[in-house]
């Protein structure tokens, strides 16, 4: 139906100018994919072997930048603090299509034993920790940069607008920072020119190589992190009866929180996780201590379900404390929304993909309870984000390791597909993929 639509959609709204056939731009876009795969690369070693911490990624941001103005585009440095924006004009009308990729490494030290592994060192919350690319944002980062190169060398035949966005703090500001794709809307990165739809992909060590994961829907969990005070009376670890024990009252609603999912809300509606993390309270062993910290974090697929979740938390901790005369403070901070995919983008993205990647290559992605700010822009326009797998099949499982483990690695081969992926999605949206 939409390809069926789209000459006559060229003929009356463009004024006859005519989008370069499909076939041929698709050929083009894997010729250029190819072509610029050594510098991408390339970048992405430099990236990995210079990685940044959130709102910091002052160097990471200057290649970027220099990269895209070397290409003509029209670019806008310090969005967010370190984010930066280009915008490439097509040759024909059309929509304004925008790609991210996040900039930001971690405070972990590398344990990949790679020649290009980072040395860097930095402080993060009063600890001196390495900073190392475990989350694959530097493959992000130079994906985009490779995509900038090949649909600029397609200008001409563009039938629209496509923004780049490359956005600092993904995985979260410093204390006391704001940042990340939330700053990013505030600073105007939807305006001037608004894009009608956002396209986003994460490396993934859990998907094999080539291999895309799509889901429609719900895909990845709002992320929200909680701290629990618990508040009893100090007194004598024999005598507990002269006071009110936080360190039972702290036990007991570890264990009433995680009834929250098992008995309180419909296990079939959306999967949620509730974790207590962190329990410190006490510093002798005959002293029964006046309060108990906790902190942890709530994990849902539904935003109904993960407002619902959060009041129980709060009246599950707070009834259980008062039940022995003690008292619960819970403050939750909402990090990250649900990442809900876009159904008409889910369905045009796994077409897509099925094209550049091969029939055999797109899946159905389970959902997963791991977040991402990417849903930040979800929320003001539809978006599609998948995952892009990095580790070859056959890989002993024993050498595989988690995003975020210090020993996370990706097959270099996955840059030039992402960059094929990407270019390709951008380009179907554009042809025919906004259309009704
Ligand atoms: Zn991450
Ligand atoms: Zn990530």
């Amino acid at each position: 139906m939409r390809r069926f639509l789209l000459p006559v959609f060229c003929l009356l709204a463009a004024g006859g100018v005519q989008a370069a056939p499909v076939q041929a731009d698709m050929a083009r876009v894997d010729r250029l994919a190819a072509a610029v795969e050594p510098r991408v690369i390339a970048w992405r070693r430099q990236i990995h072997q210079n990685p940044e911490l959130g709102n910091r990624e002052v160097l990471t941001a200057q290649l970027v930048a220099g990269h895209l103005r070397s290409l003509g585009l029209e670019v806008r440095t310090g969005v967010a603090h370190t984010g930066v924006v280009a915008v490439l004009r097509g040759g024909g009308p059309g929509p304004v299509v925008a790609l991210r990729a996040d900039m930001d490494a971690l405070p972990v030290t590398e344990q990949s034993g790679l020649p290009y592994a980072s040395r860097v060192r930095t402080t993060w919350m009063g600890q001196e920790v390495g900073v190392a690319h475990v989350c694959g944002h530097d493959g992000h980062t130079a994906i985009l940069m490779g995509v900038a190169e090949v649909l600029t060398a397609m200008q001409d035949s563009l039938p629209g607008t496509v923004k780049f966005i490359f956005q600092p703090a993904e995985e979260g500001p410093p204390p006391g920072e704001e940042g990340g794709a939330a700053l990013m809307i505030r600073e105007g990165v939807l305006r001037d020119p608004a894009p009608a739809a956002i396209f986003g992909l994460h490396l993934n060590s859990r998907t094999p190589l080539g291999k895309a994961g799509v889901r429609a829907g719900p895909f990845m969990a709002s992320g929200d992190t909680m701290k629990i005070l618990v508040r009893g009376a100090q007194t004598h670890a024999a005598l507990p009866w002269l006071g009110v024990d936080p360190i039972v009252l702290a036990a007991q609603i570890v264990m009433g929180i995680q009834t929250i999912q098992s008995r309180q809300v419909n296990v079939l509606d959306e999967p949620s996780v509730i974790t207590i993390a962190t329990i410190n309270g006490g510093n002798r062993a005959n002293i029964i201590p006046d309060t108990v910290e906790m902190s942890g974090m709530i994990r849902a697929l539904d935003e109904g379900m993960r407002k619902d979740i959060q009041r129980r938390v709060v009246s599950t901790s707070e009834a259980i404390a008062r039940s022995a005369g003690g008292s619960a403070e819970v403050a939750i901070e909402a990090n990250y929304d649900v990442t809900r995919n876009d159904g008409r983008l889910a369905e045009l993205g796994a077409r897509s993909l099925r094209q550049s990647l091969g029939e055999a290559n797109v899946f159905v992605n389970p959902k997963v309870t791991v977040s991402e700010d990417f849903s930040a822009y979800q929320k003001h326009i539809p978006g599609l984000f998948f995952f892009l797998g990095v580790v070859p099949d056959g890989t002993p499982p024993e050498t595989v390791f988690p995003n975020h483990s210090p020993r996370f690695w990706m097959d270099e081969r996955v840059l030039a597909i992402g960059v094929r992926a990407l270019s390709h999605l951008a380009l179907d949206y554009l042809q025919d993929g906004h259309l009704p």
